[in-house]
């Protein structure tokens, strides 16, 4: 769904970080980190029921194994790497932008749904803010 944030993080995201590192490291040497982080939000929070979104792999696959290599949590058997394990998944897609074959793609149904879905909450640029 690259079409969300595109060309982020930019310039002033950039900006903004240095910004907020400025100020995180003088509070850490004012001793003003200690305190109970406040942060903004609907509470309680939900249950996280998971993505749906789980990639797989297809007849282009040529089995080198950078997928399996790459997935943070194991979810890809470096033997069988057109396996996914489903239940470990996290959906965090990393397996897709490192296939050289670009063997690897979620269902295009799923996909429309979630990009409906994330539409209306991020259309408009994103603002970077620092919660310490
Ligand atoms: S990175 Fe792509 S080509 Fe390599 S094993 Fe994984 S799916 Fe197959
Ligand atoms: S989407 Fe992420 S967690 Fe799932 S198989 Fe690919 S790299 Fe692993």
């Amino acid at each position: 769904m690259r079409q969300f944030a595109k060309g982020r993080p930019d310039l002033k995201d950039k900006e903004e970080i240095l910004k907020f590192a400025a100020e995180i490291r003088s509070k850490m040497e004012a001793g003003a980190l200690t305190g109970e982080l406040r942060l903004p939000g609907n509470r309680p929070y939900r249950e996280y029921g998971g993505v749906p979104m789980k990639p797989q792999s297809g007849r282009s696959c040529i089995k080198c194994g950078l997928c399996a290599k790459e997935c943070p949590v194991g979810a890809i058997p470096y033997d069988r790497p057109n396996k996914t394990d489903t239940d470990t998944c996290i959906s965090c897609m990393r397996c897709i932008s490192v296939c050289p074959q670009k063997a690897r793609s979620v269902s295009k149904i799923l996909l429309g749904a979630g990009s409906m879905k994330l539409k209306k909450a991020c259309s408009e640029r994103k603002k970077n803010e620092l919660f310490a």
